[in-house]
């Protein structure tokens, strides 16, 4: 394959492409935001097919979780069609909080085969807010000027409608809509909404939202539940704040952000009764989540709602699937039959 063409002077005529994958789910509305107000022009990789998935494979080591293998083979869908790659290292989103490590190394770990892979240049801005969140907003200040040689006033006007695209797509989330309601879609992630008959069970999908909405990987885990008729209670739906805090409800504080994300999740939605069962998606070979795991089941046990964890990799298949969560959602409802006719 050729090499792409290389970045062009005039910031204008350059095409970022963001990959389809990991952070995209959190933060698409921000960084493409950012980057067309920079007067770039922002393209994003497909929805993860085959194709996609089988490349990440090929070239990831075997041991990472199945989100970095696809997040290679997004990179590598983009090849031909961008500038640059934008891959940022995020170190920290929170004071004295941590990412995963796959997402400080990323950078690292995508240009250790950009030159066998034929990738386009990388755009690695660190954002690393642990010391100071302030930090944030020059270290996007000066990945503006450095890169594309844009002025402070001019980086900081993005930032500010960047700011408010997210805060957007967030309130949108808190009102009661999913990041597959709001992103850029397709017909393989798209909720094929059937209006269920008779009761709905409410069931909280717990996990990195890469993970869960990533409909190709998880075999479109989110349509299949609500067309079994599931009333979906995601982490998203709750303000950021409400979920540390609930966070903090365990013996031992957590810091990687992320996690106390799910953690919280799952201690609101017990506290308060918000759900009939839980869901939690997990990647084969996370080291956070398999931590995180054991807390959970512990949460689940001592406010006895049922959980089922399903784990992923790239060759999770669809029979299995299928199988566990019917089996899950009828266990739900022979369950509630049983507390009705008790009462
Ligand atoms: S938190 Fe787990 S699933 Fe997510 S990137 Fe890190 S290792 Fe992978």
């Amino acid at each position: 394959m050729a090499h792409p063409s290389p970045i062009p002077d005039q910031p204008g005529a350059m095409r970022v492409g963001i990959p389809r994958s990991l952070l995209y789910y959190k933060y698409l509305p921000f960084w493409k935001t950012f980057l067309a107000e920079l007067g770039l022009e922002v393209e994003t990789s497909p929805l993860t097919n085959k194709q996609i998935l089988s490349w990440g494979v090929e070239v990831a080591e075997n041991e990472l979780c199945v989100p970095v293998k696809a997040f290679y083979g997004h990179c590598m869908a983009l090849r031909g069609k961008v500038d640059a790659l934008f891959v940022p290292r995020v170190v920290s989103v929170e004071e004295r909080e941590y990412t995963c490590p796959k997402f400080l190394g990323l950078p690292d770990m995508v240009a250790a085969v950009a030159d066998q892979l034929e990738l386009p240049p990388l755009l690695t801005p660190k954002l690393n807010q642990r010391e100071k969140p302030s930090e944030f907003k020059w270290q996007l200040i000066n990945f503006a000027r450095d890169e594309f040689g844009v002025g402070a006033m001019d980086a900081i006007a993005a930032l500010e409608t960047a700011r408010l695209a997210q805060r957007r797509y967030q309130e949108s989330l808190v009102s009661g809509h999913k990041p597959l309601d709001l992103l850029p879609s397709s017909r393989l992630n798209r909720t094929r909404w059937k209006k269920p008959r008779g009761e709905r069970k409410r069931i909280g999908l717990l996990g990195h939202p890469y993970n869960i909405y990533d409909g190709y990987i998880t075999q479109n885990l989110v349509a299949r539940l609500e067309e079994m008729g599931a009333e979906l209670v995601v982490p998203e739906m709750t303000d950021h704040h409400v979920l540390m805090k609930a966070a903090t409800d365990v013996p031992k504080q957590l810091y990687w952000t992320y996690e106390k994300e799910i953690m919280g999740a799952i201690n609101h939605w017990t506290e308060n009764k918000m759900v009939d069962g839980v869901i939690y998606v997990l990647a084969f070979a996370c080291g956070p989540d398999s931590l995180v795991q054991v807390l959970i089941e512990h949460r689940a046990r001592v406010h006895k709602v049922p959980l089922m964890s399903l784990t992923i990799d790239e060759h999770s298949g669809e029979a299995g699937l299928v199988t566990r969560i019917e089996a899950f959602t009828d266990m739900l409802m022979r369950k509630k039959k049983t507390a009705e006719a008790v009462a």
